[in-house]
């Protein structure tokens, strides 16, 4: 049931229907190799979500493409607004998805920089008062996809980071026409410079990490990836993100805590 979709009449029983449960896709437009589409993030996210609310009854929100990626920020396409502004517009989006009905807002998130951020979303909730929970899947879904992902790595020998096996199968097998095979980068290239990892070793972080050890903004390779692997994990990642939609459907618990939080917070 995309939000966008629905005629006026028919989102209202969308509502009652997806028992008041909102998937919001979320991902970015930013390099991935020189074979992948700048927007396989948001663009996934949203037919992750879509998949899913065939399984189990939501509404699905348009794809968030403004999202985390500063580290990005030097390749052509990069669409990279600061951090700050990014929470802004997510706690305004969510407040207006409240507005319309919804008070579970589960966050399906396709972009791996985003992750840290979400997290630091989560805690803001607790700022102020509201009547509406935020629910957040992690990067891998859940069991099932896991388990699909290591297959695709197992038998085709690829690995996944950014632009990899996994996102170069999910993109054949959901947008084949975009994926340029013939242009994938080669193995070595997706691999991890060690540049600054020698001099400070593995225990301190750096804003830098990232552009040291991927200079391409490359990481992974998924020169063998097929559609047929693309379909197996996103069937995968459809069923586990389904199985979210049930379990936040039967959570009466977490709005019933949050207010027993903000009332002995005074807030
Ligand atoms: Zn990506």
């Amino acid at each position: 049931m995309r939000w966008n979709e629905m005629t006026s009449p028919e989102f209202e029983v969308a509502v009652k229907k997806s028992e008041g449960v909102c998937l919001l896709p979320l991902g970015v437009l930013e390099k991935h190799g020189d074979h992948l589409p700048l927007g396989i993030d948001y663009m996934k996210a949203w037919d992750f979500a879509d998949m899913a609310s065939k399984l189990e009854p939501a509404v699905v929100f348009p794809p968030f493409f403004v999202g985390f990626v500063t580290a990005a920020a030097f390749e052509p396409g990069a669409f990279a607004l600061k951090g700050k502004l990014v929470l802004e517009v997510l706690e305004a989006t969510c407040t207006e998805i409240a507005r319309n009905g919804f008070n579970k807002i589960i966050l399906v998130n396709a972009h791996g920089g985003n992750v840290v951020l979400l997290q630091t979303f989560l805690k803001m909730q607790l700022e102020s008062r509201r009547d509406y929970m935020i629910y957040q899947c992690l990067h891998h879904f859940g069991p099932r996809t896991i388990k699909a992902k290591e297959k695709l790595h197992k038998e085709t020998g690829g690995t996944s980071g950014h632009g990899g096996a996994y996102e170069t199968a999910v993109g054949l097998f959901l947008y084949p026409e975009m994926v340029k095979m013939d242009k994938i980068l080669p193995r070595e290239i997706g691999g991890e410079n060690p540049r600054l990892m020698n001099i400070l070793g593995g225990d301190i972080l750096t804003p830098m990490d990232w552009y040291a050890k991927h200079p391409v903004h490359l990481s992974g390779y998924g020169g063998k990836s097929t559609c047929e692997y693309g379909k197996e994990v996103c069937e995968m990642i459809a069923e586990d993100i389904g199985e979210t939609i049930r379990k936040v459907k039967s959570d009466d618990l977490s709005l019933a805590l949050m207010k027993e939080f903000f009332d002995k917070s005074g807030k």
